[in-house]
């Protein structure tokens, strides 16, 4: 049985030190915020290890079930739930118009990795709530606004994101559920697969954010809308009315994330149709789906490192614990804690070193968030707008395939017993699984990244990013801390080597896009690679200079070692992945599909 504690310290470190918490306190609208941040942190991290962490593992195991179009979610939940909104964790950063609390977005950096690492089964709830609230501030009608938005935030209804259908998942161009207008509404027929929370019996309303077709829409990406359907219709007085025409016809058996419901809805089964509101203009709703995705993806990525300091915690735990041989450097044959060994120590520095690299990444990126939107500034809210779109793939696709290495090295601490359920190692493995998949596969971030991201802009962005690295590269050097120093060397040369990679790919895709596409994936890997060490470097330096001006803290030597081993162990990977790239491209599509084709006869007459 694993216990979650909250780590504090570092990330009062990321968000004082590297994210600039401070500065960003001092934007309009947020001036309250820098007197709060401490006792927020405290006050989630208790939350999160009383109330959210006791549910997990039984959460898991018991699961969610299904009964004649009802859910029902494990035991504890419904009260958690309460206790969550009660609390006002919903609406921390909506603004204080809409009944929220109206805090930076960085905020959501440390507590969304808190309520992901205690329960990520109880946390997708909340994570939704706050898209459906994003989507309506965004596009939605006054009225919208008045009659919804309020009580997501209290938490006395929940929302959720309603994109997929059997043919839509990736490619939403497919997207066949139909709206056609009736007086003020529109009427809804069609299916969505896999809405997480799409039924439950933790509120009493779902507010369903739809995409649709009106009668006539172009086809593909231009001809979607978005409406609102709720579960439960809304009477002109704000109190629930009839039951609407959507119904959960059943939900997934999964391989992990087992305490939340991923559900098949039904729209208009039973007559004419289910009653929706348009939120915005029609065929803008991708559009503005687009628009809430930078948050949604950051908070996955959020999300993957939370599991992935969940289960190293666990790990370091049980290596300390764990007794197996004699310390190989020591005469005394007494058998010692499995944490002596150097295999042991290097997979859990390896673990310590890419949390607090995704951590740094994440939440800087959180800040630039805040300062895109708050600026007085508009050429600052331009760069910072550019920074956060170029980012955004990087932490989602990064941090969730990097925390699933993290998770499964975590289980290898755990030697047979990370195998078996009982120590619930095993769940944090099976829970990271989906953060890949879900709001945009790796693939799909990838392809954002060249595609949107890179190529667009003729690379001006990245360009612009690979220059602030390599000026940090050079600050480095300049530290007088010997093991600072030299950290420049190896930042130099693979931010070098990551800027002529992305030159490689540019003009590839000048010529064949494939070439390009071929391997967006180890470029994504790579750029998160770098621009994590980037970051977890910048730390080490201001450790240093702590320690320089007397601070005798642990915390600041272990920044400077974990860094270190960054460098050395996963920074390099650096030069592989670049060979990886523009020499194996051309590989990828050398075959044709035949050589596949071969494999699946040979099975079929097996
Ligand atoms: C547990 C769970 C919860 C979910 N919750 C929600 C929810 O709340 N709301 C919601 O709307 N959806 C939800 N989803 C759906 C999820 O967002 C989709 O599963 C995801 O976007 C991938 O779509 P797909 O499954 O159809 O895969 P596909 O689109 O079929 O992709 C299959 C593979 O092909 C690759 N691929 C596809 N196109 C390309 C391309 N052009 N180039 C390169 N590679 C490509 C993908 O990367 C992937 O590896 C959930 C899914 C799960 C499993």
């Amino acid at each position: 049985m694993s216990t979650y504690r909250a780590p504090l310290r570092d990330m009062q470190f990321v968000l004082r030190e590297l994210a600039g918490a401070d500065a960003i306190a001092s934007l309009p609208g947020y001036e309250d915020a820098g007197d709060v941040i401490d006792a927020i942190l405290e006050e989630a991290a208790t939350f999160a290890s009383e109330i959210l962490d006791p549910l997990n593992q039984s959460g898991d195991k018991e699961g969610c079930s299904w009964n004649d179009g009802a859910v029902t979610t494990p035991k504890g939940f419904k009260e958690a739930y309460k206790a969550f909104a009660q609390a006002g964790w919903i609406g921390l950063p909506v603004s204080p118009e809409h009944g929220g609390q109206g805090l930076p977005q960085l905020l959501l950096g440390p507590t969304l990795e808190m309520w992901n690492a205690a329960n990520v089964g109880f946390a997708n709830g909340p994570l939704l709530n706050q898209g459906a609230i994003e989507a309506l501030e965004l596009a939605g009608s006054d009225e919208l606004k008045h009659r919804y938005i309020p009580k997501l935030v209290s938490g006395e209804w929940t929302g959720t994101m309603c994109l997929t259908e059997p043919q839509a998942g990736s490619d939403l161009a497919a997207v066949r559920t139909q709206a056609v207008p009736e007086g003020d509404h529109y009427l809804l027929k069609g299916q969505k697969i896999f809405i997480t929370f799409g039924e439950h019996d933790m509120a009493p309303n779902i507010i369903h954010l739809v995409l649709a077709r009106l009668p006539g829409a172009p086809e593909g990406t231009k001809g979607i809308s978005l409406f609102v359907v709720p579960k439960v219709l809304v009477n002109a007085d704000g109190s629930l009315g009839e039951r609407n025409d959507v119904h959960c016809a059943g939900i997934e058996h999964k391989l992990g994330i087992n305490a939340n419901p991923t559900c098949t809805l039904n729209y208009g089964e039973n007559g004419k149709g289910a009653i929706g509101y348009l939120v915005g203009e029609p065929n803008r709703g991708l559009e503005y789906m687009f628009v809430m995705m930078n948050a949604a993806r950051f908070s996955v990525g959020v999300q993957a490192l939370a599991i992935a300091d969940r289960a190293y915690q666990h790990a370091v735990a049980y290596a300390k614990e764990r007794i197996q041989f004699r310390d190989a450097a020591a005469r005394n044959p007494e058998p010692v804690a499995i944490i002596k060994h150097p295999d042991v120590r290097r997979m859990l520095l390896s673990c310590k070193a890419q949390i607090e690299a995704m951590r740094a990444l994440a939440y800087v990126s959180a800040a630039s968030l805040d300062l895109a939107a708050k600026h007085p500034d508009e050429a600052v809210r331009k760069e910072h707008r550019a920074f956060v779109e170029l980012m955004i793939p990087v932490v989602k696709g990064w941090c969730t395939e990097t925390a699933q290495e993290v998770c499964s090295t975590a289980l290898q601490v755990f030697g047979g017993m990370g195998y078996i359920e009982e120590t619930g190692i095993a769940q944090q493995y099976r829970d990271v699984r989906i953060t890949s998949i879900y709001e945009g596969t790796t693939g799909i971030q990838a392809l954002d990244l060249i595609g949107r991201k890179l190529i667009r802009d003729m690379g001006a962005s990245a360009t612009k990013v690979l220059k602030q690295i390599g000026v940090s590269a050079k600050e480095l050097g300049a530290s007088p801390n010997p093991q600072v120093a030299a950290l420049a060397e190896p930042l130099g040369e693979a931010v070098k080597g990551l800027g002529e990679t992305a030159q490689w790919i540019g003009m590839n895709a000048m010529g064949d896009l494939r070439t390009a596409f071929a391997c967006s994936v180890p470029f994504l890997r790579y750029f998160g690679i770098v621009a994590g060490a980037w970051q977890l470097f910048r730390g080490a330096k201001i450790a240093a200079e702590k320690l320089a001006a007397g601070e005798t803290d642990e915390f600041y030597t272990a920044k400077i070692t974990t860094a270190t081993f960054y460098a050395h162990h996963v920074l390099t990977q650096g030069a592989w992945l670049r060979k990886q790239i523009t020499e194996g491209a051309a590989d990828v599509m050398a075959g044709s599909e035949e050589m596949f084709e071969v494999e699946r006869r040979s099975l079929q007459t097996a």
